[in-house]
């Protein structure tokens, strides 16, 4: 029986975990639910899944969240303070699965407690790696990735001084064939209407400007200890092939499976074991064919600005994180178009100073800078 804590319950990766748990209730107990906002949801889900402890960060909707828990046997909290708190509680598993920079402190504090992350938040190992991968080799956690091409890479890999390349696979996004002139103008919706994964809006988003990939380099870089110029990326539309490694005898190790977030929190959550899940069986003769192109990097500028971020290291990742949230947030609310998303995050980019980061408060002085600079170029671009 594992014990597991779910940041971010009421997301998308939070749905996909509950309803993992809750079918396999001989092989996890629940032990904290928290939420952003959400306290309604939130409420339910405790109730429902039989948590014992849920916290919502949001510290004004306290009263609300332990009225709607009253009588129900689990205890309500609120505040950041409590998150990270929380997120350090004794259990066997905590699964980080809020989004953007905001889940850093919490993630951080179960990695210093020494507990196992499953990890999907990717934003928090993009802005402080160094500090994440340093605390869990001192605590003595691991780090188990969920986001679906980690997942599939973290099972083919062998020997990380054997590896020739690590490339991650991309869908290319629901805008992979359009033209820049076509890009100027599609709206929120028709950007988080992902061809083949369902996802929560800002990743979707990430996914349409290839951001997400670029992210995702960073992302294995940490994970794995792979120098950047041994990190590539593959456009493969069907989704169905997540991750390949390259070892140097030339043989390709690659980790298939359905688009469907369920089998790589399966994995993380089984790990080292393997569990059943409910998802639609890969049928390759039903798929028929695997198709795999090079990224275009004129029309999705976001991936060359990831590179360049993650070449350049130091401050440079947190900031192009950053500022691509605050960017997103302005796309979902309408506030700018979608080509604007990367003009934002290369405008930040140029006006901030490169600098190393080497510890929280840096890397907490580099996202306030970051957001304060994009959210002035957000705004200017608003006006126009
Ligand atoms: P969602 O937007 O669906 O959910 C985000 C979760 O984070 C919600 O529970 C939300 O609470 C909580 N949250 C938001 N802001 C805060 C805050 N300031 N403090 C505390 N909690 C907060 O996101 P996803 O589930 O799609 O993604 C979660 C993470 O996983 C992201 O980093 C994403 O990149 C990564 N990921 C997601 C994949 C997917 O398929 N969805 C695939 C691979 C990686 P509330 O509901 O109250 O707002």
């Amino acid at each position: 029986m594992k014990t597991v804590t779910v940041l971010g319950a009421t997301g998308s990766i939070g749905a996909s975990t509950l309803d993992l748990v809750a079918r396999n209730p001989d092989r996890f107990r629940l032990h904290a639910v928290t939420a952003g906002r959400d306290w309604e949801r939130l409420a339910e889900l405790a109730r429902t899944h039989g948590a014992r402890v849920a916290v919502i960060a949001e510290e004004s909707h306290y009263e609300r969240l332990a009225e709607a828990l009253s009588g129900s046997g689990v205890e309500a909290r609120a505040g950041a303070a409590a998150l990270a708190q929380t997120a350090a509680e004794p259990v066997d598993l905590v699964v980080a699965a809020i989004v953007g920079a905001a889940g850093l402190a919490p993630t951080l504090a179960a990695l210093e407690a020494g507990t196992t992350v499953a990890l999907a938040n990717k934003e928090a190992l993009i802005c402080a790696g160094e500090l994440m991968t340093a605390a869990a080799a001192r605590s003595g956690a691991r780090i188990l990735p969920i986001d679906s091409e980690h997942n599939a890479i973290f099972q083919v890999l062998e020997d990380v001084e054997r590896i020739a390349r690590i490339v991650l696979t991309a869908s290319g996004g629901p805008f992979r064939t359009l033209s820049l002139n076509e890009m100027a103008r599609v709206t929120p919706e028709q950007a988080v209407r992902h061809p083949n994964w369902s996802m929560g809006a800002k990743i979707s988003v990430d996914s349409a400007t290839l951001m997400n990939k670029g992210l995702e380099l960073i992302e294995a870089h940490h994970l794995f200890g792979v120098a950047p110029d041994r990190l590539g990326v593959l456009v493969h539309p069907q989704s169905l092939v997540h991750g390949l490694v390259e070892y140097v005898d030339g043989s390709v190790l690659a980790q298939m499976g359905p688009a469907d977030m369920r089998v790589p929190i399966a994995h993380a959550l089984a790990w080292p074991e393997r569990m059943p899940t409910p998802v639609d069986r890969l049928c390759l003769a039903t798929a028929g064919r695997l198709d795999f192109e090079e990224p275009d990097r004129t029309r999705f500028p976001a991936l060359a600005l990831a590179e360049a971020a993650l070449a350049a290291g130091g401050c440079r990742p947190c900031a192009l994180s950053a500022a691509n949230e605050v960017a997103v947030g302005a796309f979902l609310e309408g506030r700018i178009g979608f080509l604007d998303i990367a003009a934002v995050v290369e405008e930040t980019l140029a006006a901030l100073p490169p600098a190393p980061v080497s510890t929280l408060q840096e890397v907490a002085e580099v996202d306030a800078a970051a957001r304060a600079a994009a959210r002035s170029f957000v705004a200017h671009r608003a006006r126009r």
